[in-house]
């Protein structure tokens, strides 16, 4: 059996210290590739200049893009839809160190708070063929990946109808106090 690795970043939100300090990781590891699945502003948990997390989504995406030639992002709910250009895979399939990579940023509708949401019952994703490693912001609903402080599921359900026809992996973010690993079906998640 062949192991390979891939690095997997999510919500950095402004923090260009810590994300410095995982890159080194990820050298050391001898990484393939880095998936960021979202989240680079800082959005209005983090805004206090106090915490030090200050840098500016263009000043991350500049260090994510030099930091390994193979890298990938999806925007999160607290980015710019557009961000990251070419290296995004949102609402895309393409192909990545062989293996079929799809990609949905943003994330459920939450009333508006945030610069890129949308509704769960859309239908766009139902037709997309099953990829290897779907890199979304927002993880699938009910997979344990999902559950605030208060204990609400508040995973995607579209993302989650991806997910159950999956035999590959599934790399998301978004929720931060829900941080892990959990099969669905087939798919790693
Ligand atoms: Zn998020």
């Amino acid at each position: 059996m062949t192991i390979r690795r891939i690095g997997c970043v999510g919500d950095l939100h402004g923090a260009l210290g810590s994300l410095l300090k995982v890159l080194e990781h990820l050298r050391n590891a001898e990484v393939e590739g880095i998936l960021f699945t979202g989240d680079f502003a800082r959005g209005p948990f983090n805004r206090d200049p106090a915490l030090g997390n200050t840098a500016s989504p263009d000043e991350l995406l500049s260090v994510v893009t030099s930091a390994s030639a193979n890298v990938l992002l999806v925007p999160g709910n607290h980015d710019d839809p557009v961000l990251g250009g070419g290296v995004s895979v949102d609402g895309r399939e393409t192909s990545w160190l062989g293996w079929r990579v799809a990609g949905v940023g943003g994330s459920p509708y939450t009333g508006g708070r945030f610069p890129y949401e949308w509704r769960d019952d859309r239908t766009d994703l139902a037709v997309w063929r099953a990829p290897d490693i779907l890199l979304a912001h927002s993880p699938p609903a009910d997979s344990g990946l999902d559950v605030i402080k208060s204990g609400k599921a508040v995973g995607s359900k579209a993302i989650r109808e991806i997910t159950d026809r999956m035999t590959g992996l599934l790399v998301c973010g978004h929720i931060h106090e829900a941080v892990g690993v959990s099969q669905l079906g087939q798919c790693l998640c």
